[in-house]
């Protein structure tokens, strides 16, 4: 005989406690997989990060309409390694820069050669123009590159130590159209995404003119050495300039009274300013005169700017998400002809996926015409071949050949939100028909498997003209 346990009833606190732990486990989705015993799991480098599915239709939205617009302007696309001599980066980003003392990522390879990852494109765009004689080619040459970049800076919001640039370069012309012109096709760039955006800009002139600046600088800077960060105060010795760069909190106050730049620039660089102003007035593209701005890089002249997003209560994000200028000696500095000329920006794809996410933009999504279901093995062994007949007519259909019940693969479709599901079974199979499923009424009718896709680019195509007079 079985003498049943005596099953004490839960008090009301232990009930609740279950509840609890009930929903709890209904909400758990694993972020991390748990280890296999005894296993570590790998981990990310601080810093660098994966972009998941469910980014990516950002990312293709961003790439989509980069690669039309820089081609609509006449930018044609250039391809730069990853990995450059550490000296191309030393020469032209500058010695006493923040890149170049802080963030470079660089090591020896095994030939002994200094190597870097590169922390941004402009100087690898400048030594291919030298290296495969582009200064040959009408100028200006203008080109435009999307892809990593690597600088070791201090990981936060919307600062990695990977992260990818989109820009564009023009080499050889020194006219202000131009450095318009790249500032024109950036603020629509953004705009197409949905961004809109400001330009804060200035001119930091020529070497020469700046010597002067650069001394009334270091003097005003000099009578505020107590009131500003440690790095400052290191700049202040090395490059002054860069005092104007610096982010800290306690400098911005001293920033402010500092002396403007636009006060000590030479005539020619005040009427390039003037004229690159008055294009931008024409095109009709917004500006925000920025006295104190210069810009990270020492190889700028002239135009400076950075890219701002800016919604109806002014400018929004903390970092700006991109930047540009015009770099006359570049070319020069490179070993490259004396006086080429150049002007480009590059734009920060993190911070402008960043961007659209906030403003809650939707990336378009591709829309998915089919979805094939299959019950039986004779079904997924037709379904493979139907797949690909479906692929190669261009109608873009999913499955889901891991999956057995109907009821899992029409919640597939339902989530797709696919217009018809196709479903095939044993016995379609055996008669060589199929069942169209039209998900929005729910209606089924059998038809021809061998008429299958000519059928539904029929249907398809009703829906669509449908659509186009709705
Ligand atoms: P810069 O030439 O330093 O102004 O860089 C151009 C653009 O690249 C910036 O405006 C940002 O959008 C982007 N960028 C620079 N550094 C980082 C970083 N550490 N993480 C993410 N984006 C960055």
């Amino acid at each position: 005989m079985i003498i049943p346990k005596k099953v004490s009833r839960p008090t009301k606190a232990e009930e609740e406690k279950i509840l609890e732990l009930e929903e709890a486990k209904k909400k758990f989705v694993p972020t991390v997989a748990l280890p296999t015993k005894g296993k570590k799991i790998p981990e990310l480098l601080r810093g660098f990060r994966d972009i998941l599915p469910d980014e990516q239709p950002y990312w293709d939205f961003f790439r989509d309409t980069a690669r039309s617009l820089a081609e609509s302007y006449g930018f044609e696309r250039i391809e730069l390694p990853i990995l450059e001599k550490e000296e191309l980066f030393i020469r032209t980003v500058g010695k006493q820069t923040d890149i170049v003392e802080k963030e470079i990522y660089t090591f020896e390879d095994k030939g002994g050669d200094k190597v870097i990852l590169r922390p941004e494109m402009t100087a690898s765009a400048a030594r291919a123009y030298i290296n495969h004689g582009m200064l040959n080619l009408p100028q200006p040459v203008k080109l435009w590159y999307m892809g990593p970049t690597f600088r070791y800076d201090r990981p936060q919001a919307g600062r990695y130590r990977q992260f990818n640039q989109f820009g564009l370069e023009a080499f050889g012309s020194n006219e202000p159209i131009i450095d318009a012109q790249i500032i024109v096709a950036t603020f629509y760039l953004l705009k197409s995404l949905g961004i809109e955006t400001t330009t804060r800009i200035n001119s930091i002139g020529t070497p020469d003119s700046r010597l002067a600046y650069k001394t009334e600088l270091a003097a005003y800077y000099r009578t505020k050495k107590n009131q500003i960060c440690e790095d400052c105060k290191r700049r202040l010795l090395k490059n002054p300039l860069r005092l104007l760069d610096c982010k800290a909190e306690e400098c911005q106050v001293v920033k402010e009274g500092a002396p403007q730049i636009l006060d000590w620039l030479d005539e020619d660089s005040k009427n390039h300013f003037m004229r690159v102003l008055e294009f931008l007035d024409e095109a009709g593209v917004p500006y925000t005169l920025d006295p104190h701005l210069v810009r990270g890089l020492d190889y700028y002249n002239r135009t400076v700017f950075e890219i701002w997003a800016v919604s109806d209560e002014g400018e929004r994000a903390q970092n700006a998400l991109g930047g540009g200028g015009r770099y006359d000696g570049l070319v020069e500095l490179l070993g490259g002809r004396e006086g080429t000329p150049g002007c480009g920006v590059a734009l920060g794809l993190e911070r402008v996926v960043m961007a659209m996410k906030e403003l809650k933009i939707q990336p378009p999504v591709k829309k998915i015409d089919v979805f094939f279901a299959q019950l039986g093995d004779s079904a997924r062994r037709v379904g493979l071949r139907i797949f690909e007949d479906f692929r190669q007519s261009g109608i873009s259909v999913r499955e889901a050949f891991g999956k057995g019940s109907l009821k899992t693969q029409l919640e597939n479709a339902n989530k797709l939100e696919v217009p018809f599901t196709l479903i095939l079974g044993q016995k379609e199979v055996l008669d060589g028909t199929i069942i169209v499923r039209d998900m929005e009424s729910g209606a089924q009718e059998i038809v021809d498997a061998g008429k299958i896709v000519q059928i539904m680019k029929k249907k398809l195509e009703i829906i669509k003209s449908l659509d186009n007079k709705g």
